[in-house]
């Protein structure tokens, strides 16, 4: 199990979703950390025993740019080692003992709501609606297929069209775990061939902290 300790940089938000705390509307006090706050929060996190901090803020193009986004980021992690830190021997032997269970991750990944994004995107993309209208179309579906106890992917195209009844039948391609994780083919994506590459790299790269005669040729599974 990976646990995932949050780090909120910001809750200024452009966006008024109904159900969350940083709604523009709200009349709560917004705050924005420094870069050095960032660190010291993250500091804090990796004394407490957290490796993987998730870095959370609203959507604001003012306080939360790009720029401020990847100063963050490369004050937590100036050498590009964002998420595992290669030295960390809990880390690496955990994933060297790791045997990972195909069967049930195919599961576990099916399981919940994944696939909301894909369906968001798809109401974005194909039928042209603004992200914003499509995430409240995807959360009252969602809502539905969680009130009907079935996975998004289960959810008759009847129901789902009393709520959008632009969807067409396409839809269904867009709800499987195996066509979302294929669909994310940009960088950092999940794409089958970009989760290799990562993997050769990560290789070689634990390989190296390895005492010399224990190394062996770092190798990605097919
Ligand atoms: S865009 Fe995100 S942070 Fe902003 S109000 Fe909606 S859910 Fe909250």
């Amino acid at each position: 199990m990976r646990l995932f300790a949050p780090l909120y940089l910001s809750n200024e938000c452009i966006n008024n979703c109904r159900y969350c705390g940083f709604s523009r509307d709200n009349p709560i006090l917004r705050v924005t950390l420094e870069v050095d706050e960032v660190v010291a929060e993250a500091q804090h996190l990796a004394r407490q025993g957290f490796r993987q901090i998730l870095l959370v803020a609203g959507e604001h193009p003012k306080f939360v740019s790009r720029d401020y986004l990847a100063e963050c980021v490369r004050a937590l992690a100036p050498d590009g080692v964002a998420v595992l830190n290669a030295d960390d021997a809990r880390v690496t032997g955990m994933a060297r003992d790791m045997e990972p269970d195909a069967a049930r991750m195919k599961k576990a990944a099916g399981a919940g709501y994944a696939t909301a994004t894909d369906l968001a995107d798809y109401l974005v993309q194909k039928i042209g609606l603004p992200f914003r209208e499509a995430h409240h179309i995807t959360g009252r579906i969602v809502a539905v297929a969680e009130k009907e106890g079935v996975a998004l992917s289960r959810l008759p195209l009847t129901t789902m069209k009393e709520i959008e009844p632009r969807l067409g039948e396409d839809v269904r391609s867009v709800l499987s775990p195996e066509r979302s994780v294929k669909s994310r083919t940009s960088f950092g994506g999940t794409a089958p061939a970009n989760v290799r590459r990562e993997a050769r790299k990560w290789l070689k790269r634990l390989e190296k902290t390895k005492p010399p005669g224990d190394r062996v040729a770092a190798r990605a599974r097919p």
